[in-house]
């Protein structure tokens, strides 16, 4: 396959063929993201997406997923949207499930109509990145967007009949701001009830800007207890019944899945044994994003 440059994927595309429909991120901004730094977003040419589709069905003989990257996918016209995923369809029939990022402006460029084609067309499921559910924490690590979009993003993915996965990350609002993290982001997930939410730890890599407040003593990074305490405060307060809820990800000091609104109190007790000091948490050698 032709990759440029890193390439992205959810946890759970590990087994996926990556196509690359557009090149890095179209916000590039958040301040705590170095994942698409090295590239200027642009999109690929269309005829380049299409026959790596043939390149792949000489190489592979069964795929049976397929991830759209870079970081924002849908930012191609739904046209070409359309044509990319019809093609999967004619080159590989086998595949059950195309999926891909889609970031909250892209998916607001969108309509209603637009979504429930590339539905129609194969695309089932999207990961959208919450990071936060308080605003002024958005407004700090420059995400781009409100609460509100996001949230309004999700619930058009899910009205589309797209299954919709969310991430969030533990510890983005710092020392300051965890309690209003923790609240915005239990009350975000339970406004969209994903069909999967998942829960990072903040960890620098690669020099970002808030790395560099950090370096400088303008932002504090929580500490494993302080990490738990958060995410209790936020299971505490989450209602999202059905949604799959991970937050086993390399970079999670404790390793916590179940099913929500079902799993939630013992999810919660597990976490308090451990601020309890019954249970140990990762040590920082064994975290990696
Ligand atoms: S929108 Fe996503 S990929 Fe783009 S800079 Fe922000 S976190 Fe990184």
């Amino acid at each position: 396959m032709r990759y440029e440059g890193r390439v992205f994927r959810p946890p759970s595309e590990a087994y996926s063929l990556i196509v690359q429909v557009t090149i890095g991120c179209s916000h590039n901004g958040c301040t705590f993201c170095d994942m698409y730094k090295e590239k200027q977003f642009h999109l690929r040419k269309l005829e380049d997406v299409l026959e790596d589709f043939i390149l792949a069905r000489r190489a592979y003989s069964h795929i049976e997923r397929i991830f759209l990257a870079d970081g924002d996918a849908l930012m191609r016209r739904t046209e070409d949207l359309a044509i990319i995923l019809q093609h999967i369809r004619d080159t590989i029939p086998e595949c059950t499930r195309v999926t891909s990022y889609g970031s909250p402006k892209s998916i607001l460029t969108k309509t209603p109509e637009q979504l429930a084609l590339l539905r129609s067309l194969g695309l089932k499921m999207i990961y959208l990145g919450l990071e936060s559910g308080c605003d002024d924490v958005l407004t700090h690590v420059n995400k781009g967007v409100t609460v509100d979009e996001i949230v309004r993003a999700g619930q058009m993915v899910k009205d589309a009949g797209m299954k919709l996965s969310v991430t969030a990350i533990n510890g983005l609002g710092g020392t300051e701001l965890w309690r209003e993290h923790a609240l915005g982001t239990a009350d975000a997930f339970s406004r969209m009830k994903p069909d999967y939410i998942g829960l990072l730890t903040l960890m620098f890599e690669g020099g970002t800007p808030l790395q560099k407040e950090w370096e400088a003593g303008k932002f504090q990074l929580l500490t494993a207890p302080q990490v738990a305490q958060e995410t209790l405060l936020m299971l505490e307060h989450i209602d999202s019944e059905g949604s799959i809820f991970r937050s086993n990800h390399a970079s999670n000091y404790l390793s916590l899945k179940g099913t929500l609104n079902r799993d939630r109190d013992a999810l919660c007790n597990t976490l308090r044994r451990a601020l309890d000091g019954e249970l140990g948490y990762k040590s920082e050698y064994y975290r990696a994003l």
